[in-house]
């Protein structure tokens, strides 16, 4: 395990939050321009937008001693690596406190050498993932090629999952929750994560994937969501809290009061991440 545990101090993981490079913040017209799910989820100039300066800022505000910052699900090669590469230098100068989870689009050409050289860097993981979104299939030969490529480099694969029902938001499809569970089932030795729930997954013909908060208290009415959390078995649920969508504080002040013990809070702030990333350094099952 490197760089997760810090003497015997009380650690706080963030399993799901986004970063971009200063370049997309100040030409987010141009961004939006050219890609749809950009623009379906960042055009609107009241969408938060955050550096990797903002996350450390607000870590040191809400306590939070580390963070994953995910990727995202470009269209275009180009951006896919320039955003790889902020991720990756954003974990190098980092201090530690951001574990990279790079971008890939599968159905490229350009994919498995992509993550190769993410690989070579320091990335952790993939994601968030959104199949819809570049227009592959997770349950065919691209979904099969992921695993393959997650199996072999020991990468933990999070996938954004759309919940069945609820209301409207932008960037809500992505990945429906049958073709997430369809793939958690045929690939059951990965460390997948299932982003929001999971889609609810727990409540709803549950495979054994872990879970992570992110965005909860939008998705979820309050009364729901306390359901919702209580269907995840302890060892499964990762904090996370999608931020800058919402803030790490609010988050983390949401699961203290949705989870009903101390030891289901720690579990999913810390000892569950350390469990998903320790197994990802202590390289792929033999
Ligand atoms: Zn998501």
């Amino acid at each position: 395990m490197r760089a997760i545990i810090r003497g015997e101090e009380r650690v706080i993981i963030d399993f799901h939050t986004h970063i971009f490079g200063p370049n997309v913040r100040d030409r987010r017209d141009d961004y939006a321009r050219r890609d749809p799910t950009f623009a379906e989820m960042y055009a609107d100039p009241t969408a938060k937008i955050a550096t990797a300066d903002d996350l450390l800022a607000s870590m040191d505000g809400a306590g939070v001693d580390v963070s994953v910052a995910l990727g995202f699900a470009w269209s275009d090669d180009d951006d896919i690596a320039r955003h790889n590469d902020y991720l990756l230098e954003s974990a190098a100068t980092g201090n530690g406190r951001i574990i990279p989870f790079t971008t890939v689009n599968i159905a490229s050409a350009a994919a498995e050498a992509e993550i190769a050289r993410c690989v070579a860097a320091g990335t952790r993981g993939l994601g968030e993932l959104r199949p819809d979104s570049q227009g592959w299939d997770l349950n065919a030969s691209d979904g099969d090629r992921l695993a393959a490529v997650a199996r072999r480099h020991g990468l933990v694969l999070l996938l954004h999952v759309t919940e069945e029902g609820g209301h409207e938001y932008a960037g809500k499809r992505g990945c429906s929750l049958a073709a997430f569970r369809d793939f958690t089932r045929r690939h059951a030795d990965l460390a997948i994560v299932g982003a929001h729930l999971g889609g609810d997954i727990y409540r709803n013909n549950p495979a054994p994937v872990h879970v992570d908060t992110a965005a909860q208290p939008f998705l979820y009415r309050e009364e729901e969501a306390v359901a919702a959390l209580a269907a995840v078995p302890p060892d499964r649920l990762l904090f996370g809290s999608d931020y800058p969508l919402i803030s790490q504080e609010r988050a983390l002040d949401e699961l203290r009061a949705a989870l009903t013990s101390d030891e289901r809070v720690a579990s999913a702030v810390r000892g569950n991440a350390e469990a998903l990333l320790g197994r990802v350094s202590a390289g792929p099952p033999s």
